[in-house]
């Protein structure tokens, strides 16, 4: 289960909101994250291609949104 965004960030562990930090870290980096839900390649979402710009899987189980202001 690791469905996040922004406006629950506040309801996480600190744990989570840390391996969440490392996920959007290792896709900035160009590496390869997979989601625990379906097991395709995170992705990011730049703000020029969507109106939720953030870092999201192909099926959307995973969906961290960024605020890329
Ligand atoms: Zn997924």
């Amino acid at each position: 289960m690791m469905k996040l965004n922004f406006s629950e960030l506040n309801k996480q562990t600190k744990k989570s909101f840390g391996d969440q930090r490392a996920v959007i870290k290792r896709v900035m980096q160009g590496k390869t994250v997979l989601c625990p839900e379906c097991g395709q390649p995170l992705r990011l979402v730049p703000p020029e291609t969507s109106d939720k710009p953030g870092i999201a899987c192909v099926k959307g189980c995973t969906a961290i949104e960024l605020d890329f202001s």
